[in-house]
């Protein structure tokens, strides 16, 4: 078998979840958008609802279907779109809570599905979803008279503690729901480390509960072994892969790995990222192509059957560093040709 193996650490999630629950004294809810941060969204939900977590987020209503089918109807799960036109059905039989995000959104939601759960999210000047100031200040009596389960907003510069645009956000947030009565929510996983003025009364890590930045003390979830298969000598001189970009300055030993840029190992990684073998960093060198990656293994003492480009020697933000990207875009970048399993 020639596909790369990808490892989810189901008690990882778990105890970072468990982790970030104890920062604070509020609900946590649990961001499993994006096929669960890519690492199967059916898989983190049951791990985070085994570790107590009741309510979850994610992007768009086709995404709920995954997390309803893997925990039943007893859980809450918001979409952060919203109730875009062509999701009513799907809200109402999946029983999804949308965080209306526009008068517009408002309006649907309860003309189409008049007593259904929603919530309410407003923009604090990032700028890309959620209601601003006078939209929230036509229809707020209205919204809140129907009860929403939230009133949420988002950070722009939350992975970064001493941004002014924190403060102010967490003023604007205040100016703009202090004296309601319906739970409020601010903080990802960058707004959690920020401390208590930013918790409220729902927090929504997702980054954090994967093991990413910026919450540094989080144990690794994902491992990625990719198979060696074929190790060949080259002598000084000799050249590698598409381009020839990479040129060998030394009699070198190079091995050819299974995976490459349509697994999500993307061509930023050419000739600048890592693999190990055991706790030996090994070269990426030449151009990441489709199918293969080509590995400087010359200083090894032995011939791996496999290298590791992700596990506790080297973290979704290492990697990403790497290839001049976000851990984020790493593991959402994960593609469906590994062999996948769940430990844990
Ligand atoms: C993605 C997202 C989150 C989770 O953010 P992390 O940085 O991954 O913790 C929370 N809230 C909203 C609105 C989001 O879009």
């Amino acid at each position: 078998m020639s596909t790369g193996h990808l490892s989810i650490d189901a008690g990882a999630i778990a105890e970072n979840w468990r982790a970030l629950d104890a920062k604070t004294n509020c609900e946590t809810a649990a961001v499993v958008k994006a096929d669960g941060y890519g690492l199967g969204a059916g898989t983190v939900a049951k791990a985070l609802a085994k570790a107590g977590a009741r309510k979850f987020y994610v992007a768009v209503a086709e995404e709920g279907a995954a997390v309803r089918q893997a925990l039943g109807p007893n859980v809450e799960i918001g979409v952060f779109s919203g109730h875009m036109r062509g999701d009513t059905d799907m809200i109402g039989d999946l029983g999804l809570t949308p965080m209306l995000n526009s008068i517009d959104q408002v309006t649907r939601h309860l003309e189409s599905l008049p007593g259904h759960p929603f919530g309410i999210q407003l923009d604090t000047g990032m700028n890309r979803l959620g209601m601003e100031w006078d939209e929230w200040a036509a229809i707020a009596q209205i919204a809140l008279a129907q009860r929403p389960t939230v009133v949420m907003s988002h950070l722009a510069c939350a992975d970064e503690p001493d941004h002014p645009m924190n403060p102010y956000q967490l003023d604007v947030f205040h100016q703009m729901t202090d004296g309601i009565t319906t739970p409020r929510s601010l903080a990802a996983t960058g707004g959690i480390l920020l401390g208590k003025d930013y918790h409220f009364d729902q927090t929504r890590p997702g980054i954090g509960l994967y093991g990413g930045e910026p919450f540094r003390q989080s144990r690794t979830v994902a491992r990625l072994d990719l198979p060696v298969i074929q190790i060949r000598d080259l002598d000084e001189g000799e050249v590698v892969g598409y381009g020839n970009a990479w040129q060998a300055e030394r009699p070198s030993k190079i091995a050819t790995v299974s995976a490459g840029y349509a697994d999500g190992l993307i061509r930023a990684m050419s000739d600048r990222a890592m693999f190990y073998y055991d706790d030996t960093p090994c070269r990426l060198v030449g151009r990441v192509s489709m199918d293969l990656i080509t590995v400087d293994v010359t200083d090894l003492p032995e011939t791996p059957q496999a290298l590791t480009l992700l596990g506790p020697q080297q973290s979704v933000d290492d990697l990403a560093r790497a290839a001049g990207t976000i851990g984020y875009e790493i593991l959402t970048s994960l593609g469906s040709r590994y062999s996948r399993r769940t430990i844990g």
